[in-house]
């Protein structure tokens, strides 16, 4: 039997998942995984835990005199829990978390013990020689640390077969430099903080601190397990390679919101346990735009805790599919002709006395300092638009970028029409009426920014940058990625422009003008300066592509040369002069994504070659045979051409197709072989000019086939078939 009526067979004849246990409440569970507040109170003596929580606080890595018993304390609550093992979780440059177990059995004296000292819980030192480091470290000299991150707390993660403690920590090569995502986006935090602290004084001296926060939207497609095991392409590459559009896709619009399909709620309680059990906050679930496409949203928090959390939730939702026989997909793409997924990373920040900077308050003093806030950010996006795309780039995302459902490669800004009208107003005033003696920022109408907001419906899902009432929404960020790479990048450019807004405002002030205005004059110039970067319009649209260009706003359609602007002149001294990366640390990055870019198209040239010669054209051609049999057995039976002209038409056009899939391998490979011994760069861009072009031509060759080819045949399991989760 075809392997997919098989498949089909066994899903229909499956029991249905026994419901999770719900007698205990989310709130009971939350945490419950986590060396939180009420367990360190529990596990420590007094001194240590106050000790503890100020580190905490004040982001410092753990104190030699206190990892003694702090490594204990965590020991002795992980026993309790059952876990077994231990590792540092730490976030290396291929875009995942990586870990390596240690048990805690020790021997000493000949005596089986469980030890987990100071020293291991703060620092450990992997042999990290196979991770990617872009050349930074030789395979000879390969040491890499691990150590704490301590804002970050420690859990325990259960698998149906083991529990192991995990302790977040930061990977930095023996000589200082950083290997991972976590050590650069901390470093952000820290710049951001200081350079939105000192603009927040100027409206409220109270402020001691600012922190970033995120609440991360995760989307992701469902499907059977069956068919992802049938399915070779979705397994190694995340995507459909072929795949002929179903009938029915997503235009009758009944997809989203709509209610959430039995088995995939299912999953989603799970899921949501899961995470709850682990201090990840998801709150929100729901059916996305593509049939069986869904998404799940935290409750925002400190971005980097915000981003450990997210980061164990993609493994979550992978390890929670399983168990349900589904195949959880998060490539940004896994479907041609459908919507793909994203992670809209829902950013703002938030003073340590509690007020959101990008939350208007409630009088016209905390309104300008939310619209001084908000113009820094949209002239951040402006001064560093090509930074931020390369932020989002990859392999992956660039099948969504541009691609009709998906912000495209522009990056602008949406602010909303209320909010555009009052930035037209601040840059040109409005003619005051006469004897109008209003102060300006009444004039202005900042004053009534709150309420604008209150009663604002717009919402512009086109935008790959857009405010959304309180926070600004990044939706250019792919569902697969590490949303730590874009938010160290929206940091630090945000970063920059309030240490120049401060300096600015300061030199007025200095030269005698008053606090307000100075800070009007400023915002003004930066309303001006940023304005081509504000869109209000259809970001799908033709008629915008041409009128960014006018703008001159730059449309990098593929990865490799959009990458270029991490080592342009200006990105290198906005790196280096923030202290966050050196010049070698950031040509290590670029070496790094370009290489994960090649071997990723690699991956997918190698499978499309694989299983259009060794699945797709077997079918192919059996089909071929049988048709030209049925001709030959007519013909011999001397009956009229019109009893076999079908046949004879059909095998004609099966030969073309399969023709076309033989000729369409060769030239790829010619191709790949005329770019093998280029540059890293230059081979990348290659690869997306050269030899992407025949992944398109040779899988219209083979959807054609689909088309044709009798369904009991086909191999791979077909669009409606997964789309549509029974
Ligand atoms: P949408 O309307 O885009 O579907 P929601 O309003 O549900 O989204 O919010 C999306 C995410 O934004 C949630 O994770 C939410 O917690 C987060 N969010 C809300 N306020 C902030 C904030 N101040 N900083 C960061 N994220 C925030
Ligand atoms: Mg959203």
């Amino acid at each position: 039997m075809n392997p997919r009526y098989r498949a089909i067979e066994t899903i229909l004849s499956r029991p249905p998942q026994a419901p999770v246990d719900q007698s205990r409440r989310p709130s009971e569970m939350f945490g419950e995984h986590v060396f939180n507040r009420k367990m360190m109170k529990h596990y420590l003596s007094k001194e240590t835990y106050v000790a503890l929580k100020e580190t905490i606080e004040k982001g410092a890595t753990l104190n030699e005199t206190i990892a003694g018993p702090v490594a204990n304390a965590i020991k002795a609550w992980a026993m309790d829990k059952g876990a077994t093992h231990y590792t540092h979780w730490f976030q290396p440059l291929t875009g995942r978390t990586a870990e390596k177990h240690d048990s805690f059995l020790e021997l000493s004296d000949d005596e089986a013990i469980d030890k987990f000292s100071g020293r291991e819980l703060s620092q450990q030192e992997p042999d990290a020689s196979s991770f990617p480091s872009g050349g930074l470290r030789h395979t000879f000299e390969a040491r890499g640390y691990t150590a704490w991150d301590c804002s970050s707390p420690v859990f325990i993660f259960e698998t149906t077969y083991g529990k192991t403690l995990c302790i977040p920590t930061i990977f930095v090569s023996y000589t200082g430099e950083a290997l991972d995502f976590k050590i650069p986006l901390l470093k952000s935090m820290a710049m951001l903080d200081k350079a939105a602290t000192s603009v927040a004084k100027y409206f409220d001296p109270g402020v001691k601190r600012v922190v970033a926060t995120l609440g991360p939207e995760q989307e992701y497609f469902l499907i059977d397990r069956l068919y992802y095991e049938l399915r070779p392409d979705l397994q190694l590459a995340g995507r459909t390679l072929f795949g002929r559009p179903s009938a029915r896709g997503q235009q009758l619009e009944d997809h989203y919101f709509g209610s959430i399909p039995e088995r995939a709620f299912a999953f989603m309680n799970e899921l949501e346990q899961e995470a709850h059990r682990l201090g990840i906050p998801l709150k929100t679930r729901h059916n996305e735009v593509a049939p069986a496409q869904f998404e799940c949203a935290p409750q925002f928090e400190n971005l980097n805790v915000a981003i450990d959390h997210q980061l164990m939730c993609m493994d979550l939702i992978d390890r929670v599919a399983r168990k349900h026989n589904l195949a959880a997909l998060l490539h940004e793409k896994p479907f041609a002709g459908i919507n793909g997924s994203g992670k809209h990373n829902n950013w703002s920040m938030g003073t340590d006395n509690g007020k959101n900077l990008l939350s208007p308050g409630h009088n016209p003093e905390e309104n300008l300092m939310f619209l001084t806030f908000f113009v820094c950010v949209i002239k951040a996006v402006y001064d560093h638009a090509d930074l931020l795309r390369a932020s989002i780039a990859s392999a992956p995302n660039d099948h969504r970028l541009g691609a009709n459902e998906a912000p495209p490669a522009i990056i602008s800004v949406f602010v909303g029409s209320q909010l555009s009208k009052i930035l037209d107003d601040v840059e040109a005033p409005p003619r005051r009426k006469k004897n109008e003696k209003s102060s300006d920022l009444l004039h202005l109408g900042i004053a009534e920014i709150p309420a604008l907001l209150m009663d604002t419906t717009d919402r512009n899902r086109t935008s790959p940058f857009a405010f959304t009432g309180n926070k600004f929404e990044f939706r250019a960020v792919g569902s697969s990625a590490n949303s730590s790479n874009p938010m160290t990048i929206l940091n630090i450019i945000v970063a920059q422009v309030l240490q120049e807004f401060k300096e600015t405002v300061d030199g007025k002030i200095k030269r005698g003008r008053n606090k307000e205005a100075a800070i009007l004059d400023v915002v003004r110039d930066y309303i001006t300066a940023s304005k081509n970067v504000r869109f209000e319009g259809d970001g799908y649209s033709d008629e915008w592509v041409e009128e960014a260009a006018r703008r001159g706003l730059s449309n990098i359609k593929k990865t490799p040369a959009s990458l270029d602007a991490y080592v342009s002149e200006k990105s290198l001294k906005l790196f280096t002069e923030a202290g966050i990366f050196t010049k070698e640390e950031l040509h290590a990055r670029h070496e790094v994504l370009l290489e994960s870019y090649i071997k990723r198209v690699e991956i997918e040239a190698d499978l499309i070659e694989d299983l259009s010669t060794t699945q797709i054209l077997p079918a192919a051609l059996k089909y071929q045979r049988e048709l030209l049999e049925t001709v030959e057995g007519a013909q011999e039976a001397k009956l009229s051409k019109d009893a076999y002209s079908a046949s004879l038409e059909l095998a004609e056009e099966v030969g073309k197709l399969t023709s076309a899939i033989r000729s369409g391998n060769k030239a790829m490979e010619k191709a790949r072989h005329g770019i093998e011994s280029l540059a890293t760069r230059e081979k990348a861009i290659g690869w997306a000019e050269q030899v992407l072009p025949y992944f398109d031509s040779i899988r219209a060759a083979v959807d054609g086939l689909e088309g044709l080819v009798p369904d009991e045949y086909w191999p791979l399991p077909k669009y409606r078939e997964m789309l549509f989760i029974k």
